[in-house]
């Protein structure tokens, strides 16, 4: 194998192979597009295509695909191929800048909320020339926008640029106003931290419920769990190894910058760190990491399982949403300066993060819900489900400071000059790291720690983008009518800090006191689950501000709430309806089969002495016969409550009755059954259990 400097990005179109294919005139074109979003002519297209087509078939593609993020929040992708019919019989391989532009999948079936008249089933594609195409397996990937023929989004990728077009838009405001007149351009950064399991194919296969929803569904505590923290960092076991080495090797190729992996908290459990890049190709790029750490595991035997919640009692998975600002010659606006004029800039852009946490708290815990995570938000693993910030004791003591008006003591240099007088210079504070806040600032970027593991992470983006444009907005308006500057960049600074100082917690996110507080005190919102949250993207102020910066249109924010609770309801109603199977068809049996077979051998032993107590087994007995008459009832309740879905009216009230009646029975049958699973013999059990599963893979 050649060396990773040489195979990192073979597999990728990107600007090496952009620069060595293209013409000069058309390289610079292209370039346009991508660094100034200029547009792109057809000549332009035409010969990108070309060159595109020549390179993916010289690396053995046959095919290429509009690569595109649906609703579903996977990826889809329809092959064709380049094959055209030459005149004397043969083909020759074909891809036009038309081709490359635009793409019309049949795309019915994918869920469209309402957005695209049945009649008018096609959506079509749109080129993202800001993300690189590069080649799977014999196919020419190209990143592309998903809409509908009105305009309409049909998927994740177009809101997302819009929202990053807007932070832009509004973020190159600011600067000018500190006299940047340099800046091109502002854009988002992400590094997403994506946690997962590994088990073994084998075992996999033997359970319906990891089969069918990715989750357990029922399972016992093991005797060990994660309880003596030996798995974290922990030595990676060798076939863990080798998968890990497979998906470096499968990723670098795709130019994914894979960086960082370790064991996590809980036993199979790891985790991948790729190095931030900008938002948008951050997304493809954590979609195709999640695509490919599946296609490698099963070459090794193994199932990765990217579900929130895959073991009841054991850490969940989640993503870290390491998120930044930084301008296009790479200056970090989230990065504290070397000046207090540096650091006004930087407080300023703290504010903006801070108020639009607060502002749109529920957007932020709205961006992140699925079925799957309501499993582990405030599971005592995972931050609660209560928005808040975490900036740390010396930023903390910044702001503090600002909001009192009193002189900041804290570091050796500070600076009280420039009429940004409360402004002060301060160092870096990269000691304190709390792992229990959902929103933190990790010295120069904030860290969004309520995805889950399975979410696009385009979303929690989206929202986050948008929400500190809308901060922007409002600063920029004020400072470009001000007066004096400095003056009102002060008031406005001290005024957030005042307005905004219940969203900051530097606490314990753990602590049940700590949601007491949240929701008592300090006014902030708790939702809990799915359908708690997702009704409030309609709510006015949301509506209005994701209209305003043209993020989404009003219609295809009803679209995304319907199909967020079509999603969940969905998801939770495939879990009953498996959960009723194997109750019915594996567990009781099983427990029946136990119960008749130590019934048998109790009566045969007194048939051989009369005189044998067997009281173990006539107790045994018992208790198991009573656990198949609770868990026939509790199946049946849970039946009945999947059955009184139909009254519902609509997808919101469904999604409630899901969240107030079958959830609860999925709960009341797992319990008897994961007891019965303590009593039976392990020999009759149908499938393998906690511990088998965990420790599964050597
Ligand atoms: P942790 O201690 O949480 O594991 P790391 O320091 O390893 O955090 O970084 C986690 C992620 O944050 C990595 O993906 C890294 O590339 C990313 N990251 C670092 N700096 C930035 C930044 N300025 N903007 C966005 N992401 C960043
Ligand atoms: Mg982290």
């Amino acid at each position: 194998m050649a060396n990773v400097p040489e195979y990192f990005g073979s597999l990728v179109f990107d600007d090496r192979v952009m620069k060595a294919n293209l013409s000069a005139p058309v390289y610079q074109s292209l370039k346009k597009t991508i660094d100034e979003g200029a547009q792109l002519d057809l000549s332009v297209a035409n010969a990108v295509a070309i060159a595109m087509k020549d390179w993916a078939v010289a690396h053995g593609a046959t095919h290429y695909t509009h690569w595109f993020q649906p609703l579903t929040g996977i990826t889809a992708e329809k092959h064709d191929s380049f094959i055209s019919p030459s005149p004397d019989g043969g083909v020759i391989m074909e891809f036009s800048g038309k081709e490359l532009i635009k793409g019309e999948p049949d795309a019915s079936s994918f869920p469209n909320g309402g957005l695209r008249a049945t009649f008018e089933a096609r959506g079509y594609t749109a080129w993202d020339p800001t993300s690189y195409a590069f080649i799977k397996g014999k196919t020419l990937c190209i990143p592309t926008a998903f809409c509908s023929y009105g305009g309409q989004a049909l998927d994740k990728k177009t809101p997302l640029l819009r929202s990053m077009e807007a932070l832009n838009k509004q973020a190159l405001r600011i600067l000018r106003l500190f006299g940047n007149d340099t800046a091109k351009c502002v854009r988002s950064s992400v590094g997403p931290e994506q946690e997962y399991f590994l088990i073994t194919k084998e075992m996999y296969d033997q359970r319906p419920d990891l089969r069918f929803t990715g989750r357990t569904l029922f399972g016992a505590k093991p005797p060990k769990g994660q309880e003596m923290d030996d798995h974290y960092f922990g030595v990676i076991k060798p076939r863990v190894e080798a998968f890990m080495e497979d998906l470096n090797d499968q990723l670098w190729k795709l130019g994914i910058l894979a960086k960082t992996e370790h064991n996590e908290v809980a036993p199979a459990q790891h985790e991948l760190a790729p190095i931030y890049t900008t938002t948008n190709i951050a997304t493809d790029q954590n979609q195709l990491t999640m695509e490919i750490m599946q296609k490698v595991a099963a070459k090794h035997g193994l199932v990765c399982l990217l579900h929130e919640k895959p073991f009841a009692g054991v850490n969940g998975s989640g993503k870290h949403n390491n998120w930044s600002i930084a301008t296009d010659s790479g200056q970090n606006l989230l990065s504290p300066g070397e000046t207090p004029y540096e650091n006004a800039q930087f407080l300023l852009f703290l504010c903006a993060v801070i108020k639009a946490v607060d502002d749109y708290q529920d957007l932020l815990r709205l961006s992140v819900a699925t079925a799957g995570n309501d499993h582990r938000l405030g599971a005592n693993e995972a931050p609660p489900a209560v928005v808040s910030i975490f900036v740390g004791d010396e930023l903390g003591a910044v702001l503090e400071a600002i909001e009192t008006g009193t002189p900041y003591k804290g570091a050796e240099k500070t600076q009280m000059t420039l009429g940004v007088d409360v402004l002060p210079k301060f160092n870096r504070d990269t000691t304190d790291r709390n792992r229990t806040s959902p929103f933190a600032f990790t010295g120069n970027k904030f860290e969004f720690r309520m995805l889950g593991s399975s979410n696009s992470i385009a979303c929690a983006n989206i929202m986050l983008n948008a929400a500190v444009a809308e901060s922007l907005r409002i600063y920029a308006n004020r400072l470009e009518q001000a007066e004096d500057f400095e003056t009102t960049l002060n008031s406005m600074i001290r005024k957030t800090i005042k307005d905004h100082k219940n969203i900051i917690f530097n606490g314990n996110g753990y602590d049940e006191s700590w949601i007491r507080e949240a929701t008592e005190k300090r006014g902030l919102l708790n939702y809990r689950t799915t359908p708690d949250c997702m009704p409030h993207l309609m709510d006015k102020k949301n509506v209005e501000m994701l209209t305003a910066h043209g993020v989404y249109s009003e219609d295809e924010l009803r679209s995304r709430c319907d199909i967020m609770l079509e999603n969940y309801c969905k998801t939770v109603v495939i879990e009953g309806n498996t959960m009723v199977d194997m109750a019915k068809t594996q567990i009781i049996p099983a427990v029946e089969t136990y119960a008749a077979d130590v019934a048998r051998s109790g009566a045969a032993k007194k048939a051989l002495d009369p005189t044998l107590a067997c009281s173990y087994e006539a107790g045994l007995v018992k208790k198991l016969s009573e656990f198949t008459d609770s868990a026939a009832m509790r199946t049946r309740e849970l039946e009945e409550a999947l059955a009184r879905l139909k009254v519902a009216e609509d997808v919101v009230g469904e999604s409630i009755l899901i969240r107030d009646t079958v959830l609860p029975a999925m709960e009341h049958l797992r319990k008897v059954c994961d007891e019965a699973e303590t009593l039976t013999a392990r020999s009759y059990w149908p499938f393998p259990t906690y511990g088998d599963l965990l420790f599964s893979v050597r």
